[in-house]
């Protein structure tokens, strides 16, 4: 670590920072800023900065985008961004943008998961099935390793048949159905 670090892109220019993801020097023109830290311009860093925004809490005050009311948040809320309205009982999602409202239909959590590979996996499982379901904090995949766990729901009516294929789908990653899993 000299102190004459040059940019990684412009060997003539002075580093005035490392990327927070990556870790190497960049100048000023290279480098973007995020909440808290620097990064570069590669896709895995910028997705890195674009989750380091997405990792802060919900504000303690949100209107439900299904109907309109004022809701509270706990601490919890604000910081799984996912919840059930107290008024209209609708499912909302803020992991994504803009938030999902899931009405009428109820859904449950049947699976989550940091791996990435158990996660794409799984849901070549699902879409093979003619389970409706949807994964929560999809739009972190991108990057290593995942803050969030993504989260698997299902259809309540579709759980037991979710949970059948869940077995299956352990069979299939571990050869032995495991009973944690060892990066939790
Ligand atoms: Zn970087
Ligand atoms: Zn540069
Ligand atoms: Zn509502």
């Amino acid at each position: 670590m000299g102190s004459m670090e040059h940019c990684v892109n412009h060997p003539s220019k002075k580093a005035i920072s490392v990327c927070h993801n990556c870790g190497e020097a960049y100048c000023e023109s290279c480098l973007v800023e995020g909440k808290e830290f620097y990064y570069c311009n590669k896709p895995a860093c910028q997705a890195a900065m674009r989750q380091e925004s997405a990792a802060a809490l919900l504000p303690e005050k949100i209107k439900c985008p299904s109907c309109s009311s004022e809701l509270r948040l706990t601490k919890d809320e604000r910081a799984a961004r996912t919840f059930h309205c107290p008024e209209c009982e609708a499912y909302l999602d803020f992991t994504v943008t803009p938030p999902m409202v899931l009405k009428d239909k109820k859904y449950s959590e049947v699976f989550s998961s940091r791996n990435q590979g158990d996660i794409a996996l799984l849901k070549s499982f699902l879409d093979d099935s003619d389970i409706d379901y949807y994964v929560s904090g999809e739009d972190f995949l991108s990057v290593y390793p995942l803050i969030q766990p993504a989260k698997f729901f299902v259809r309540d009516d579709q759980v037991e048949e979710a949970k059948g294929l869940l077995k299956e789908f352990n069979a299939n990653l571990f050869g032995v159905s495991r009973r944690k899993n060892p990066e939790e």
